[in-house]
């Protein structure tokens, strides 16, 4: 069990920032409404998230940590969607059998918080009493300190919190009803407060993506039929294509025709070797989108892409249009 543990964790757990990603989405599972992150040493030493959402009963954080334990899948219909969106219940398992973890919770209805520990060598767990206000905290220590092979792929510090920031700034695009906060070596240095109105959402653009960078952004706004476009375009050129974020159904997406519509919009607009920056949430009917089974991939499938592909192009080129008079 444990060499499978380690193999499927490969999967999940490439380096600090998938960590990350896993426990901010079970946060966001349990209905979290302030999501705090620390890291120390770019998240090889420690991980620690904590939340505010429902939290774990004591008697099932003990099966929490076991493979294949999802208490989200309820029905036939839900797995198919759960596996689109990589809900496999293996996260927990996954990551303790490549590091340290503790993971401490109190759900509201419970007088008295629970800790859990597991180590990856034998998975075994112990239960303690912990003082921990409701809601869930997950530890995260010396990741890969038993995966020689896969310690070797971790890079610099700087480079793994550059990933981990980038992670928690796709997050924060897609979750203005959270608030968010990332630490590294004990200093906070990216604070969301919940942006609940369209001022606190522009505010949060702006700090993730570049106050000047939001000066002058230009706001979308388009629906043709069941389609609908939103957010911000930057019609300034930027030298790197960083600043570009496309959600789609409130997932982020870097996808090929997506991107050619986008590009072929800002044909003639910009010069050759310039990107636009964007944050665009695009929604339609899920029935109508195909996400690749493979969660760290990207990629979307729409059935009618002509139409989808069309629909981008025609709504930012009208902006662009519009603009220039
Ligand atoms: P999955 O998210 O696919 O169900 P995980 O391994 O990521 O699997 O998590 C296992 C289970 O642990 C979840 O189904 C959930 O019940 C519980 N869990 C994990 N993290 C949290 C959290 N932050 N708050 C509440 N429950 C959690
Ligand atoms: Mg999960």
């Amino acid at each position: 069990a444990r060499l499978a543990n380690q193999i499927a964790a490969g999967e999940v757990v490439e380096r600090p920032a998938s960590v990350i990603k896993e426990l901010i989405e079970n946060s966001l599972d349990a209905g979290a409404t302030r999501i705090d992150i620390e890291v120390d040493k770019g998240g090889h030493k420690r991980i620690l998230v904590r939340d505010n959402g429902s939290g774990i009963p004591e008697q099932e954080l003990q099966l929490a940590l076991s493979r294949h334990a999802t208490s989200k899948i309820t029905s036939l219909d839900d797995l198919e969607q759960i596996i689109s969106l990589g809900f496999r219940g293996e996260a927990l398992a996954s990551i303790s059998a490549v590091a340290r973890l503790t993971l401490s919770s109190k759900p509201s209805s419970q007088q008295q918080g629970w800790q859990a520990k597991a180590e990856g060598r034998d998975m075994t767990v112990s239960l303690a009493p912990v003082a921990h206000p409701d809601g869930t905290s997950i530890e995260v220590l010396d990741l890969f300190f038993n995966t020689p092979a896969r310690r070797k792929f971790l890079r610099t510090e700087k480079t793994e919190f550059a990933h981990i920031d980038e992670i928690v700034r796709r997050v924060a695009l897609s979750r203005f009803d959270v608030a968010f906060s990332l630490k590294h070596n004990g200093k906070i240095l990216r604070q969301y407060p919940q942006a609940m109105n369209e001022q606190a959402r522009e505010k949060r653009v702006g700090l993730i993506c570049g106050r000047k960078l939001m000066d002058d952004a230009l706001k979308v706004q388009s629906e043709f039929q069941q389609l609908q476009l939103h957010g911000w375009l930057c019609t300034t050129p930027q030298p790197q294509n960083d600043v570009q974020y496309f959600y789609v159904n409130g997932r982020m997406m870097r996808d090929k025709l997506i991107n050619h519509a986008i590009r072929q919009a800002f044909e003639g607009w910009l010069p050759a070797d310039f990107h636009p920056a964007f944050v665009l949430y695009l929604q339609l009917d899920a029935k109508e989108v195909d996400v690749n089974v493979h969660p760290a991939k990207h990629e979307v499938r729409f059935h009618q892409s002509r139409m989808v592909h069309d629909f981008i192009f025609r709504a930012v080129r009208d902006m662009l249009e519009k603009i220039s008079g």
